[in-house]
């Protein structure tokens, strides 16, 4: 069965959603006045963490750090910090900024990830929106050129600028992380010291950048037993520096 879709420009996806950023549209955020959270996960060298299947993509958007004596990869996602209305979204739920939205904005309600395919009812959309407009998805395949593109773009970027987000975090003592699939590590960082990172570590060379290494926060016996069988640095007490949001009971 094909899907269809139009926006009817509800504004619901601009509102208790924080947008993933790339590097470049993060330091715009910054510069606008916005908050970006800072979201760490990982998975071990061997695999530990990831399905996979999914092991390609996951490996391509992480970079590869250690934890005590053990090989780790690391996805950092800068997004911006919506809790309830977007700051952009004005009175009548249109974007100030539409001309220059942030490419995650411009997919939705897409996935940007090959590995989740898009449900319509885990989706803010009203049911309006499905039933009118374009079709988006004809036998499984997402069919619109555009999105395509956009959606390589975001890719790319993920891929592009992990390296300099991983210095970014580095410089501002962001090392902990979640184990990916356990749960989310997330970090506000005060917003003059994160523009004044990315700026340093945006463009040209990188920098040589102290690097102590990550430490996992992460919930479960399973999950922790099997990251300190690979020799990785856990935490265990509460940080005033993150939240640790767990997918997992512990
Ligand atoms: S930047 Fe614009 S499109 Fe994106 S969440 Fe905010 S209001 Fe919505
Ligand atoms: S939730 Fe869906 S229909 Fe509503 S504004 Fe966002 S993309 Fe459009």
């Amino acid at each position: 069965m094909n899907t269809q879709f139009s926006c009817v420009g509800c504004g619901k996806c601009c509102t208790d959603h924080h947008v993933p950023l790339t590097l470049a549209e993060a330091a715009q955020w910054a510069a606008d006045g916005g908050s970006v959270v800072v979201l760490t996960e990982a998975f071990l060298a061997d695999g530990y963490g990831v399905p996979s299947e999914q092991l390609t993509h996951a490996t391509r958007r992480s970079h590869p750090v250690i934890s005590g004596s053990a090989q780790v990869w690391v996805a950092i996602t800068f997004a911006a910090y919506n809790a309830g209305r977007c700051r952009n979204l004005d009175a009548d739920n249109l974007c100030r900024i539409y001309e220059r939205r942030p490419l995650v904005c411009r997919i939705y309600p897409m996935e940007i990830n090959p590995h989740i395919p898009l449900r319509p009812e885990a989706k803010d959309c009203p049911s309006e929106s499905w039933t009118q407009g374009p079709d988006l998805i004809v036998g499984g395949q997402l069919v619109d050129q555009q999105l395509i593109a956009l959606i390589e773009q975001s890719r790319q970027a993920d891929r592009d600028d992990i390296a300099r987000k991983q210095a970014i975090c580095m410089a501002l003592g962001i090392n902990t992380t979640a184990l990916k699939g356990n749960g989310f590590v997330a970090y506000l960082p005060e917003m003059n010291a994160f523009a004044e990172a990315v700026a340093r570590f945006s463009d040209g060379e990188l920098p040589p950048v102290a690097d102590d290494g990550w430490s996992f926060r992460v919930a479960g016996d399973q999950a922790t037993l099997r990251l300190q069988h690979a020799g990785a640095r856990l935490e265990t007490a509460e940080s005033m520096s993150y939240m640790f949001i767990p997918l997992q009971s512990a």
